[in-house]
């Protein structure tokens, strides 16, 4: 590309040589031209061209050669031939390979600037790539180093072990020359040295947490370099050490540990951070990776778990001692709660049956002297005496009934009775009372009600009376109906008593009382406390100062035994009450076909004496004896009295007695006193042996039962009246055929 001539003026022009460089010119002057076009597009588009201004010169320095061809198209005179041949044929060859080049480039520069740009682009790739295998391989090594790390913290869940061992291995894998763990003190103000790689003794050192070194890595939870002189990295011995390694810092969250109250661990009530300061060894030229530190950060958070793990097992540990502890004392609680029930138990027992005793020597005595001459108003007085002492006998029966009902251990006493006979008995044991007051009572039953029924005779009728009794006591005038139905089971739902579900199988009925009288009525705000025990009225009107309040507590519990319900309903002060209860009883004929027992009809037994019969009463308790002797010499009998067991049998033996009064108390003394009595008294078929009457206290069912297997033919409970002792007399005789 070179062929740029000279001009020789001397050589005449040939018209077609001429002709042949003019168009060559021409056209080496457009390749010329468009080369260094093609080569600023070039340039252009390869950005990344590394040569782009040697580019540039070159297209230059092409432009100035056309330039020079263009302007030979002036000087085409005085020319050698030759000249003008070599001048023609290199002008012809060098617009050839002048427009081939250019044609050339014009193909291969899209090329090449495709081969540059995807050249470039695998570079990159590349690149990134290499940078991506790094990360990875970076995450390989600190997964495995944390791996390695946090088996090794959570192989222990002690927070003092997982701490040690977090150093220790720390500072192993890292290489580190110290590596210290700083907590914050109880007030939250220091952080106290507590855990350190290789100083001896570390407790006891502290740093003010307000630094500004401190809050800044309290502040982020990446790990963060500090000054190797930072009083927290200032742990090793300084001297003969020309440069102190780097150390980077972290912060271990102490999570969950505010919810627990460890004891030896400060109080956590905001969020709190220990500090873990990492130290490179001194004098080398060891700097922190990247990596690294993610590992610290990574080892920190593990850490953070691990400790809040081991604070929650920790808590749990403690949380079970306490709750073995409480076990401990609960269970003492318990047995403690079951003596004072025991106690209480037996202190009532015992109290009731030693109450009996004067109870009895009261009644019988004064039972006794209402059968003498008396003054009317010795009578009076002696009539008042008996009605209180029965009082007294209700009441204490009452308050044990209670304690044995809240205890559980009081028990429905089931045999068959007459139904319709106890509602007589209940009439007739009101009415007297009722007529002092002009009351009038009816007592309509039912014409299906049956007449023998299977329950708790006893405690029936001490439900009826009460309900009765109060509708007696609450009138002042007018009328009290009674009224006994067979339930439907329909009619025993109860809106008041939504929980209440009777159920009844094909032996079973409800019997369903009412008692409407006409007295002072119940308030609304009375009505809920009827049935608690020492329940008084609000009102001043229906104030009872005579009552315990424990009547309808008592009977609302027999009821609730009897599977039964019990409710008061009044409209209010001055408009009367009903009382209506029922309870479920038992058919008698279909009780495994039972046989009705012996109906104990109250017998009009008037003025019963039994005149000459021999009774021994045997009691060490002078005053009873002396009591129980005289209602006997008052019945007629021929009564002689002994104290105990040996002068009984000796009086038996000598002497043909018929019946024997053997007290026996709640001791076991006279308990064995009485079986000795009955073991030893005279072979039934030597002479007819005297007849056993047991005379106790003790209310309780298995204390009669224990009697009566023993080999006794009866129990009479103290207290004991005239009329009492009559009716057992006459019992016992007529059961025995004597
Ligand atoms: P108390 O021994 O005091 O009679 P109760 O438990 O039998 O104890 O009765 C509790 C209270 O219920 C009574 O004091 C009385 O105020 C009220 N009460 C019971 N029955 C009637 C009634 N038929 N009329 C009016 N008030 C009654």
């Amino acid at each position: 590309m070179d062929s740029c001539n000279c001009i020789e003026p001397q050589w005449p022009a040939d018209e077609l040589l001429m002709k042949y460089q003019y168009i060559s010119d021409f056209f080496i002057a457009l390749a010329y031209f468009s080369i260094p076009l093609e080569l600023i597009y070039f340039v252009k588009k390869s950005a990344v061209f590394p040569y782009r201004w040697v580019l540039v010169q070159f297209g230059a320095f092409i432009v100035l050669c056309g330039a020079t061809h263009l302007i030979n198209l002036w000087t085409f005179n005085a020319h050698t031939r030759t000249v003008a041949i070599v001048m023609t044929t290199a002008k012809v060859l060098t617009a050839a390979v002048s427009c081939a080049t250019a044609l050339m480039l014009v193909h291969i520069i899209p090329d090449l600037l495709s081969v540059k740009t995807r050249e470039l682009f695998l570079k990159n790739k590349a690149a990134q790539l290499d940078r991506e295998m790094g990360i990875i391989r970076t995450q390989e090594e600190t997964g495995r180093h944390v791996r390695m790390l946090t088996h090794e913290i959570r192989s222990t869940l002690n927070r003092h072990t997982i701490l040690k061992t977090t150093l220790v291995e720390l500072g192993r894998t890292l290489g580190l020359e110290e590596c210290a763990l700083w907590m914050p003190t109880r007030s939250g103000l220091e952080l106290q040295l507590s855990y350190t790689l290789r100083h001896q003794n570390p407790v006891g050192f502290t740093v003010p947490i307000q630094s500004p070194a401190i809050n800044q890595v309290f502040s982020t939870n990446r790990a963060v370099k500090i000054s190797p002189t930072s009083p927290v990295a200032r742990l090793r011995p300084a001297s003969g050490k020309y440069m102190l390694g780097e150390v980077v810092a972290v912060r271990v969250p102490l999570l969950h540990l505010n919810n627990f109250q460890i004891y030896d661990w400060p109080e956590l009530s905001t969020k709190r951070y220990a500090l873990m300061v990492l130290m490179l060894p001194s004098d080398s030229a060891r700097q922190w990776h990247v990596h690294e530190l993610e590992l610290v950060e990574v080892v920190a958070d593990q850490v953070a778990v691990a400790l809040s793990h081991a604070a929650i097992l920790e808590e749990s540990m403690r949380a079970r001692d306490l709750l073995m502890e409480q076990n401990v004392a609960l269970d003492l609680a318990r047995r403690e709660a079951e003596t004072a029930v025991r106690a209480r138990n037996d202190f009532l027992a015992v109290m009731n049956h030693e109450m009996r005793t004067p109870m009895h020597a009261i009644i019988a005595l004064s039972s006794l002297l209402q059968e003498t001459d008396l003054t009317p108003e010795q009578r009076l007085m002696v009539e008042t005496i008996l009605k209180s002492s029965n009082l007294l006998a209700t009441l204490i029966n009452d308050v044990l009934d209670l304690s044995r009902l809240e205890d559980g251990s009081l028990e429905l006493d089931t045999t068959t009775f007459n139904l319709h006979a106890l509602f007589k008995e209940v009439l007739n044991l009101i009415r007297p009372v009722a007529s002092v007051k002009r009351l009038f009572v009816t007592l309509s039953l039912s014409s299906d009600l049956p007449e023998y029924a299977v329950g708790d005779e006893k405690r029936l009728m001490q439900i009826i009376l009460n309900i009765i009794g109060n509708a007696v006591k609450f009138s002042k005038e007018g009328s009290i109906s009674i009224s006994a139905i067979m339930a439907k089971p329909d009619s025993l739902r109860d809106p008041r008593a939504p929980d209440f579900f009777p159920l009844l199988s094909d032996n079973n009925f409800f019997l369903r009382v009412q008692v409407k009288d006409t007295g002072m009525g119940i308030s609304q705000q009375d009505m809920p406390k009827l049935f608690t025990k020492f329940a008084e009225s609000q009102s001043p009107a229906t104030r009872n100062p005579g009552g315990s309040g424990l009547g309808l507590a008592i009977c609302k519990r027999f009821v609730n035994l009897m599977e039964g319900n019990i409710w008061i309903e009044s409209e209010g002060l001055g408009k009367g009450s009903t009382a209506i209860f029922f309870v479920k009883l038992g058919f008698p004929g279909r009780l495994n076909g039972s046989r009705l027992p012996h109906m104990r009809v109250p017998a009009k037994l008037g003025q019963t004496k039994f005149p000459g019969l021999k009774v021994v009463v045997v009691d060490d308790n002078g005053v009873s004896r002396t009591a129980t002797k005289g209602l006997l010499v008052h019945l007629g009998c021929d009564v002689t009295t002994v104290s105990s067991g040996e002068e009984c049998l000796q009086a038996v033996t000598k002497d043909n007695y018929q019946v024997v009064f053997i007290d026996v108390s709640l001791s076991s003394e006279t308990y064995n006193v009485a079986r000795l009595v009955v073991e030893k008294l005279p072979k039934r078929h030597e002479k007819p042996p005297p007849l056993i009457v047991g005379l106790t206290g003790n209310t309780d069912k298995a204390m009669k039962e224990s009697l009566l297997r023993a080999g006794m033919d009866g129990v009479v409970l103290k207290p004991v009246s005239v009329e009492k002792m009559r009716l057992a007399l006459s019992e016992l005789l007529e059961h025995n055929n004597t």
